[in-house]
């Protein structure tokens, strides 16, 4: 546990602004509130905190509120904008949290009313600072295309009932339950699904948007399989989509109620 007068810009020994180009993710934001309350010392609920804990975990909690809501920040080259909750604009650096002119004893100032009682005050730098982490630490994976700078284009896009691709898949998956042989796929544009499994074939009529061949490696659909299996039978909807990442490497995806899920695929 560290002390509340330290610099709350600062918990990890980066003095950094968050980057423009960098991505914000609810998954990255949640990691950040968890590294900060540990950093701080503070249980996640207001109830479990201890009387000293309550000032920084009620400024973790309003920044935390603030950066929910990305119609309230802005990162720029050199500050972050934040609007807080009475509407008034913020301009917050690492080491500095400035506002409207207001005076101050008497005399203009512009220095952040908060930030001028101390830094854990300012729950601006705060909410910065749940930026700056969150995209420190996104356990997002990195996107095939962020990896390598290839773009993904949708190639085609199907819904189908989470019965139905049970169905396919359960029979593709009988035919060989150790999953040592590849599959093929191919969608039929307004027409059907088709899986094919060494010299067994399953169809099922469906309406691709457009035509698409793929294989799938017999790990990969070991994946697919053991996520789609608990979950499809209650699942109304699932939209699978194929993605061309290059001339052969592409990405299929699954995504309908709990399913979420992509897999390599080659396209074909
Ligand atoms: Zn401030």
């Amino acid at each position: 546990m560290t002390t509340l007068d330290e610099n709350p810009q600062d918990p990890f020994g980066v003095l950094a602004l968050p980057t423009a180009t960098t991505p914000v993710t609810a998954a990255g934001l949640k990691a950040a509130r968890r590294a900060l309350l540990a950093h701080f010392g503070v249980a996640d609920a207001p109830a479990e905190r201890s009387g000293e804990q309550q000032r920084i975990g009620n400024q973790l909690d309003k920044a935390y509120q603030l950066v929910l809501d990305n119609t309230r920040w802005t990162i720029y080259e050199d500050h972050v904008a934040i609007v807080n909750d009475t509407g008034t604009i913020y301009r917050t650096r690492p080491d500095f949290c400035e506002g409207p002119q207001r005076l101050s004893r008497g005399r203009p100032t512009t220095i952040c009313p908060g930030f001028a009682r101390g830094a854990v005050g300012c729950y601006h730098l705060l909410a910065v600072e749940y930026v700056r982490l969150a995209q420190v630490l996104d356990p997002t994976p990195q996107s095939p295309d962020a990896a390598t700078g290839d773009t993904l284009v949708e190639v085609a896009q199907v819904t189908l009932s989470g019965r139905n691709l049970l169905a396919l898949t359960g029979y593709i998956h009988l035919v060989d339950p150790a999953h040592t042989e590849d599959i093929n796929v191919v969608f039929s544009e307004g027409a059907s699904i088709a899986l094919y499994r060494g010299d067994y074939q399953v169809t099922a009529p469906a309406s691709p948007n457009a035509v698409a061949v793929f294989a799938l490696v017999g790990s990969e659909f070991a994946d697919l399989w053991s996520a789609v299996r608990p979950s499809a039978k209650e699942t109304p909807t699932i939209t699978l989509t194929v993605l061309r990442q290059s001339a052969t490497e592409g990405v299929l995806t699954m995504v309908g109620g709990t399913l979420d899920l992509a897999v390599a695929i080659t396209l074909l």
